[in-house]
């Protein structure tokens, strides 16, 4: 109870020190996970057309996109691929960042936490040779589906495993699921405009829901961490989605600034088996009981219609 009074005090003490930005200061960071790519497909030519497309549209809008990487796609029976592997490069050469998303997307909740160590020490191997040859050194770790522990005992002791490595986690504020829009526009190529437009309207409405979130937490906007994959859906439409980030008066900034931002030295106790938002793990780290966590939690939460889901094949989020 004592602890929990603290960490409440701490979260009001470091949003009191801040004064609250005006609407036209939004910052967000863009992270994109599961490179080199995120698809159903496995074929290289694709790949390369998506990483084409995904790279255009950063470098047209001067965006300091962050790659979380995983490396057991580069591995192509039981062989490394040097054209995967270019895939990585090619993000390196474009001025982009690149971090660790585990060797093969395993998820903490699913493995005894030494073999989930080694899936994420495994998946170092690349890109610390590629980031060597650029003098850049690996800084940033993203858990598979946000899945950070189901106890306090193995999430911490994976957080010392990952600092005993120089490695930091990158947390992501904007949650959504838009892994479902993806889904549906791969399967569906003849209702891929209509799958891209919904998917625009759904991802500004989870933004303003984050930034409601935020304020009701901190009483401020903070910079935002935003979280999407390297898939087709974005190849055809991350341009139209940043311009409608920078419409909402978004700055598009680097992961390193984001999380200078003093929300991200909020204690994190959350244990549970979902993949959630930072800021909903702050809220929930806050109270005692349930009903005062829950007074901290912005209702109506945006999610994708049932046309999407049942498109892409999906009961839940
Ligand atoms: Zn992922």
């Amino acid at each position: 109870m004592r602890a929990l009074l603290l960490v409440s005090s701490l979260i009001f003490a470091s949003a009191a020190a801040v004064a609250a930005p005006p609407p036209q200061c939004r910052q967000m960071a863009v992270t994109i996970d599961d490179l080199p790519i995120a698809s159903m497909k496995d074929d290289t030519a694709s790949w390369e057309a998506i990483t084409t497309g995904l790279l255009r549209t950063l470098r047209e809008r001067g965006v300091p996109a962050y790659g979380f990487v995983n490396e057991g796609k580069c591995v192509v029976n039981g062989v490394r691929d040097p054209r995967r592997v270019a895939l990585l490069s090619r993000w390196l050469d474009a001025g982009l960042e690149l971090g660790n998303h585990s060797y093969s997307h395993k998820s903490l909740h699913a493995l005894p936490l030494a073999d989930y160590q080694t899936d994420v020490a495994r998946g170092e191997a690349v890109l610390t040779e590629i980031l060597r040859k650029r003098r850049q050194r690996l800084e940033f770790y993203r858990h598979p589906f946000l899945q950070t522990g189901l106890d306090l005992e193995t999430k911490t002791a994976f957080e010392r495993f990952l600092a005993e490595r120089h490695v930091r986690v990158a947390p992501v504020t904007i949650d959504n699921a838009e892994w479902i829009y993806s889904r549906a526009f791969e399967k569906d190529p003849s209702a891929r405009e209509r799958i891209g437009v919904a998917y625009l309207d759904y991802m500004e409405a989870k933004a303003a829901y984050w930034e409601r979130q935020s304020v009701r937490l901190f009483r401020r906007e903070v910079k935002q961490v935003l979280l999407i994959h390297a898939n087709a859906l974005n190849a055809a439409f991350l341009g139209p989605l940043l311009d409608r980030f920078r419409a909402r008066g978004y700055d598009l900034i680097p992961l390193r600034e984001a999380l200078e931002d003093p929300a991200y030295t909020s204690p994190d106790l959350f244990v549970g088996r979902g993949g959630i938002s930072w800021l909903h793990r702050w809220a929930l780290s806050v109270r005692s009981s349930r009903e005062a966590a829950a007074s901290l939690l912005e209702p109506d939460e945006p999610s994708p219609p049932a046309w999407v889901m049942e498109m892409a094949g999906v009961t839940s989020e």
